[in-house]
């Protein structure tokens, strides 16, 4: 089976916009429909024909031109079974451990549900397309869920295995970044990649996707149960998910 091609774009002010092309099928996915003209800009570099939208959860900033994108492309819509009511042209519902092909390849989902009720991702092939509930150095926003349910999402994406790429929906890193070296200060890792980001950043490069061993070693969000993040948020021996939810009210305020 031939690898997948993807090809990553900058939308609107943030976002990132994902095509996953197969060659050997000639399908390809568009992960989320940040904004209408890029998507159409990249299909028309790549010379890929969209034959299907995998969205990640129901903001606008996500699903907000899935019409659009369906009438110029006439592809069809999957989305998150949670909030497919909230999913415009939704063609299919999925939750955790259902299936979606690409071709001969198989993506599974995982509920991640926190930043919304019922945010998914799709795994595929050594890629994860988490939307916003993971970011580099950071994670989504806890909007409608609980921060218990925001901790077992990210407890799915921190068991998906070394060397899989994480395809986060925005360019946060730089802030994410200043944020995490006050939790985490003494963490050398962390550091390292501190200094890499602002290079990358001050050569207008993206930082996503980034990698999820690397973001076990050095994202405040995932490192709740490690013992010098406790300590110096004085809640040594506290469940991981008090000192997460710790970590997520400071982070709103930062
Ligand atoms: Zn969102
Ligand atoms: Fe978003």
């Amino acid at each position: 089976m031939a690898a997948l091609e993807i090809y990553q774009f900058p939308c609107l002010s943030d976002n990132y916009g994902f095509l996953v092309h197969d060659a050997e099928s000639g399908e390809t996915a568009c992960i989320d429909t940040p904004e209408t003209a890029p998507i159409l800009a990249a299909l028309e570099k790549t010379g890929w024909t969209l034959t299907q939208i995998w969205n990640t959860h129901h903001h606008y900033d996500h699903a907000g031109n899935n019409e659009e994108i369906k009438r110029a492309t006439g592809c069809t819509i999957t989305g998150p079974a949670g909030e497919a009511d909230k999913i415009p042209a939704i063609d299919r519902a999925v939750d955790d451990g259902d299936t979606v092909m690409l071709g001969a390849h198989e993506a599974r989902i995982l509920n991640v549900g926190g930043h919304t009720l019922g945010h998914i991702a799709y795994h595929m092939d050594g890629h994860a397309f988490v939307g916003d509930s993971l970011f580099a150095l950071g994670c989504g926003r806890v909007f409608e869920g609980t921060m218990a349910q925001m901790w077992e999402s990210l407890q799915k994406l921190t068991a998906l295995p070394d060397g899989t790429q994480i395809y986060c929906a925005h360019e946060y890193t730089a802030g994410n970044a200043a944020f995490a070296v006050t939790i985490d200060p003494d963490n050398k890792a962390l550091a390292k990649r501190v200094a890499e980001i602002a290079a990358l950043r001050a050569a207008d490069k993206p930082t996503v996707p980034t990698e999820i061993a690397l973001e076990r070693a050095t994202n405040p969000f995932l490192r709740a149960s490690d013992t010098n993040v406790q300590a110096h948020l004085n809640m040594s021996g506290a469940a991981a998910v008090d000192v997460f939810a710790e970590i997520r009210a400071r982070k709103d305020s930062f």
